[in-house]
């Protein structure tokens, strides 16, 4: 489907490009993975790319709307596989360890749809980053 539409666009993905948007389909909806981890599997699969390369390819990948950019503070990029019926979610991200978890919040949309319609602006998405610590690393940080 993803890949269909993509020729839609007139747009074509290089066979790197579409092994990593494989990747995350694999995966599924719900995993946030940053470059490093996608450099990682990769590796695993036998292909030769340098960091630099799969960074470049997640921003494209994220421009083409593919792929959802979470901007976490400490923890760097993470991207995820973006979707219509996984739209309006938002993210506990860990600050230590980069641990994302999600949640849905209807008073978090509409707050942000207020919030647009207040200053005159067309909403595009709310999404709320909760930077967090994880259990794991509240109980490393006990010892
Ligand atoms: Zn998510
Ligand atoms: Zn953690």
């Amino acid at each position: 489907m993803l890949l269909q539409g993509l020729h839609q666009d007139g747009r074509r993905l290089t066979p790197q490009r579409k092994r990593v948007l494989e990747l995350f389909e694999r995966l599924g909806t719900g995993n946030h993975l940053s470059a490093e981890d996608v450099h990682q599997q990769l590796a695993q699969l036998e292909m030769k790319v340098s960091l630099a390369t799969v960074y470049r390819t997640l921003r494209l990948l994220a421009n083409m709307g593919f792929l959802q950019e979470l901007e976490l503070s400490e923890g760097g990029r993470r991207f995820e596989l973006s979707g219509a019926e996984h739209r309006d979610h938002h993210h506990v991200v860990c600050i230590r360890c980069g641990r994302t978890e999600e949640f849905e919040s209807e008073p978090v949309l509409l707050a942000g749809a207020e919030a647009a319609k207040g200053f005159g602006f067309k909403l595009i998405e709310s999404t709320l980053n909760v930077r967090a610590i994880c259990p794991d690393c509240q109980s490393k940080a006990m010892v």
